[in-house]
């Protein structure tokens, strides 16, 4: 499917496609033509899936046939969990906007007022807010409401969890009637569909599950680290995280025998299995981890094929797999029979493509932490969703999986093995009674928007009465 089959205008599948997003994800496929159609919409989502631009391209396409009228108001208020959520965002919002004559501003805590009145003063067509800083300016006359058509709350469990409930519906209750509302949250647990009761009238319901490759029981995250500093990093995860056993997988034969002695130095005693062993010597290592007398394995993805230990509580990629599948099922060796399990990996620059192609596969992005001491001087960029490989790693990718590209350090064959073996804090009793009312009604219960209310900015097709998910 491609964007344009969507219903969105030429200037925003120009944006997309020059971000290198070749079709839409899952859930931009399902939200962007209810949002379209002017329905209201609760989505289980989380980040990572593309869900940003699932609500930012309608609102643009919506937006884009109309103007914000007066200062300091906007069209649609897009409201998040924290400063950083609000920037990352704003920056998304201005990329999909590249092409078109949309303002958005960011409103958040801990800075100073003044920018942020002055960009309202200067117009803006979106405003993407942490509810405490959206609530301080309104009560200071600096924003005003009656302008509003379209109302995200993005995250919306994250923003329960941080108590912002109060916060919410006093924006709620000042924002205009039938203002249309998209909510994401990860999780739609009771608290969230407590406030989608009275925030989201009559909604469909969509929900973006986790690809089966990526199973609730494995905790899986990524720290980025340039590469000439992975063992260092390796050997302070281990300090640190204390787990009774890893597997740690490497893509080399010699690279397993070196990182071994590079623990070792480091006070750590690890033991690898790989092909430049005796099949005697591997499986020895092998007993030692399965009865629990060593705790660190260090393994080549060949040396370890078929290898299943009982609770086994974290995996280690030294190295990202190639191709993505392969790290479905390093990953898989841990999470086992509804225990939780960790899956960790050393990500460094070199590794961007190979993270995408892992990323695309599992269809959301891996949590990623920068380890104190550990930060890269390259850093890895976040990935494409949805990327392609180009035709060369295709092949490469068909030959074997132990065959690496000209740069990548040659990864141990099969043939390499001996004999065959199977292998911003929510504001509390914020000031609010300063809060300009005169132009702004309360909305609860709120109704439907009907093509009548909507102002002229609207799209045609975007009055529809919303309709309950089937
Ligand atoms: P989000 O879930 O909105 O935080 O998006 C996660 C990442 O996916 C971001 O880096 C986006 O740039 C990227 N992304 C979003 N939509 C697409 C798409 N259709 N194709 C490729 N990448 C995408």
């Amino acid at each position: 499917m491609s964007f344009t089959k969507l219903g969105l205008c030429q200037p925003i599948t120009d944006a997309v496609s020059s971000l290198g997003y070749t079709s839409p994800t899952r859930i931009q496929q399902q939200a962007i033509p209810v949002a379209l159609d002017g329905k209201n919409l609760i989505a289980a989502a989380q980040t990572g899936t593309g869900k940003t631009a699932s609500f930012v391209l309608p609102i643009l396409e919506a937006l884009r046939h109309g103007e914000t009228k007066k200062k300091k108001r906007a069209r649609a208020l897009i409201l998040v969990p924290t400063r950083e959520l609000a920037i990352q965002v704003d920056s998304s919002i201005r990329q999909y906007a590249q092409n078109l004559a949309l303002k958005s501003m960011v409103m958040y805590g801990g800075v100073s007022y003044e920018e942020q009145k002055k960009a309202l003063i200067e117009g803006a067509d979106i405003i993407v807010a942490t509810p405490g800083r959206l609530l301080d300016l309104y009560g200071q006359r600096a924003v005003y409401f009656e302008e509003m058509e379209y109302l995200v709350l993005d995250e919306a469990d994250r923003m329960l969890d941080l108590g912002f409930i109060e916060d919410i519906n006093k924006i709620l209750s000042r924002l205009p009637e039938n203002i249309q509302t998209l909510l994401f949250s990860a999780t739609l647990s009771n608290p969230v569909r407590e406030l989608a009761r009275t925030a989201v009238p009559d909604p469909v319901e969509i929900s973006i599950t986790k690809h089966s490759a990526s199973k609730k029981e494995i905790a899986q995250w990524l720290v980025t680290v340039d590469k000439d500093q992975k063992s260092a990093l390796l050997s302070h995860i281990l300090s640190e995280e204390r787990w009774s056993q890893a597997l740690i997988f490497i893509e080399t034969k010699h690279g397993a025998a070196k990182l071994v002695s590079q623990l070792e130095k480091r006070g750590i005693h690890a033991d690898a299995i790989h092909g430049g062993r005796s099949q005697a010597a591997r499986e020895a290592v092998l007993n030692q981890f399965k009865a629990g007398e060593l705790k660190y394995l260090i393994a080549t993805g060949v040396a370890a094929r078929g290898i299943d230990i009982e609770g086994l509580p974290c995996v280690i990629n030294y190295d990202l797999p190639f191709p993505a599948d392969e790290y479905v099922h390093r990953i898989g060796r841990t999470g086992r029979a509804g225990a939780q399990g960790e899956a960790v990996s050393l990500v460094s620059k070199d590794n961007f493509k190979n993270l995408c192609m892992i990323e695309s596969r599992l269809g959301h992005l891996l949590e990623r932490r920068v380890i104190e001491g550990f930060e890269p001087k390259k850093p890895v960029p976040i990935s494409i969703l949805n990327y392609k490989p180009k035709a060369r790693r295709e092949q490469n990718d068909g030959q074997d999986n132990g065959e690496a590209s000209n740069s990548a350090p040659r990864r141990e064959r099969a043939s390499d093995r001996g004999p065959k073996r199977d292998g911003d804090k929510p504001r509390r009793n914020a000031p609010f009674s300063d809060a300009p009312k005169d132009s702004e009604k309360r909305r609860s219960p709120r109704k439907p928007r009907t093509q009548d209310s909507r102002s002229s900015s609207r799209p045609k097709n975007a009055g529809r009465k919303p309709r309950s998910a089937e």
